[in-house]
Parts: structure tokens; C-alpha cells; sequence
């Protein structure tokens, strides 16, 4: 079953599998899921909009300024500390149309009330293509965490429901960046399964090309919509994937 939407522009703090306790940043619609992928194991649901965020829906960058303003000084005055702040959301973050001016406003933010919280991004890195974005990454964000999660176009195509010409944009975007974490979701379905052998030698020959500085490996922990038929990777298994990722001499760990 799908989980409902994030309601507000900042919630939380809540605690992640994989950070830690977290404040969330969704830039996007309240509505609906806003995603240029359609992920098989999606926890919002099946995408029903690819497209780029309309100005009247979204909080302009301005009003994310005040927000985060507002609620990053009620957190610091509580001693309520998040160790994270991650921009995430109700899909696709970096589709908020002043995606640059509302980064380089949470930094500012998160630099005057809680320097000590570390600002992070879930990315589907769909969206390197454009200057603004690549610009913000490599600017205002202590932690990018990168989706790249196949070794072929075409279980990019399946596992996302996109066209496999998004594969080459999204490891040509990755190389814009001057650092960036992977984040590595595994799944097997009818559909789709990114851990056959061709898969996975693909994936770890695309880390050994890009070298990331962390690689996060994981499987689903909700079950997605049931149409998608996915099942779960074991926690052995991707202990194995994370080590052939170690062996590559980059830092992995298996969630
Ligand atoms: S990239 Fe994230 S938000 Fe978009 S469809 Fe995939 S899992 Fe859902």
C-alpha cells in the first residue's frame, strides 16, 4: 500500500532507516506525487505527472526562505537539533522550478540556527542536465545521495517505466558533480530485477567510473503497490553487493 504525502513544506523531525533523526524539506505539490520516474517500488504510488512544477503550485523560493526561517529558529530555541535536514519530499525535489535560490536559502537558514545539522538531498538524478541544479548540488548540499541503482538501459527503462534514453542522462549528469553519495535500491519483479550478473556488473563498473564516496545499499521495507509484483532483497545478498562495492575501494553499506 502506498504511504500518504508529506502535508506541509517542512515535517519532522522523524527517524530514518538510514540517517538517523531527520528533518524533511518537500518543495513540491501537496496534492500529488510530482516525479520524472515511475519506480516499480515507489512508496507515493504509481506517478501520475512526469512534468516540471508549476510555479502556482509549488511554495515559491521566497516563502521556503520564511518557512525555513520560522522553523529552524523554533527548532535551535527547543534544543531540538536535527542531525539532518534532507530535501526529499512528495517526489522529485529538484523540479521545484528556483530549485538554486530555494538551496542556497536553506543553507543560509540551516547556517544561522543549526549549523550543526547536515543538509542532504534524495535525489532521482534525472535532472543533471540542467545548470541551476548541478550548480546547487555542488554548492549547498553537504550529503547528495545520487539514485543509480542499474547497470543496463533497459532495466532503467523497467525498473522506472521511463525510456532507457534517460539511463545515458543520468550517468552523464553524475559527472557534473564534484561529489555525490549513490544511493542503490534492489528488487526483483516480474518487471524487472537488478541483481542478475549483467546487472550488477554494470552498476559496479559505473562506480568504478564515477567514484562516489559512499554507496548505500538497500531493498524495499514497505510493499509498493501490489500491481508491481516486487519482492525484497535479503539482507545477505546485499551485504554481498556491498562488498563487492568495498572492493572497488569505495565505502558501502548495506541497509
Ligand atoms: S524517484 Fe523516488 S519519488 Fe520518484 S517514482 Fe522513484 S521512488 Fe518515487
Amino acid at each position: 500500500m502506498p504511504i500518504p504525502l508529506q502535508d506541509g513544506w517542512i515535517y519532522g523531525p522523524v527517524h530514518s532507516r538510514r540517517y538517523g533523526r531527520s528533518l524533511g524539506v518537500n518543495p513540491l505539490p501537496l496534492d500529488r506525487k510530482l516525479c520524472s520516474l515511475d519506480c516499480l517500488y515507489c512508496q507515493y504510488g504509481f506517478t501520475r505527472a512526469q512534468d516540471t512544477a508549476g510555479r502556482a503550485e509549488v511554495p515559491s523560493a521566497p516563502e521556503m526562505a520564511r518557512a525555513f526561517e520560522r522553523e529552524f529558529a523554533r527548532l535551535a530555541a527547543a534544543g531540538d537539533v536535527p542531525d539532518w535536514i534532507h530535501v526529499a519530499g512528495n517526489g522529485e525535489p529538484t523540479l521545484h522550478p528556483d530549485f538554486l535560490e530555494m538551496s542556497r536559502a536553506l543553507q543560509a537558514a540551516r547556517d544561522r540556527h543549526l549549523p550543526a545539522s547536515r543538509i542532504g538531498l534524495l535525489s532521482n538524478s534525472m535532472h543533471l542536465n540542467r545548470d541551476d541544479v548541478v550548480r546547487a548540488l555542488n554548492e549547498c548540499y553537504d550529503d547528495p545521495a545520487m539514485k543509480l541503482e542499474w547497470g543496463t538501459p533497459e532495466c532503467f527503462a523497467a525498473m522506472n517505466q521511463v525510456s532507457p534514453k534517460g539511463f545515458r542522462r543520468v550517468v552523464d549528469g553524475l559527472k557534473r558533480l564534484d561529489r555525490f553519495a549513490v544511493q542503490a535500491l534492489f528488487l526483483r519483479s516480474p518487471r524487472a530485477d537488478n541483481t542478475t550478473p549483467r546487472e550488477l556488473d554494470g552498476w559496479l563498473a559505473l562506480l568504478g567510473e564515477l567514484r562516489p564516496y559512499r554507496v548505500e545499499v538497500y531493498s524495499i521495507d514497505r510493499p509498493p503497490q501490489s500491481e508491481a509484483q516486487v519482492t525484497a532483497v535479503p539482507k545477505a545478498e546485499l551485504e554481498v553487493i556491498a562488498q563487492r562495492v568495498r572492493g572497488l575501494s569505495i565505502p558501502a553499506e548495506a541497509f
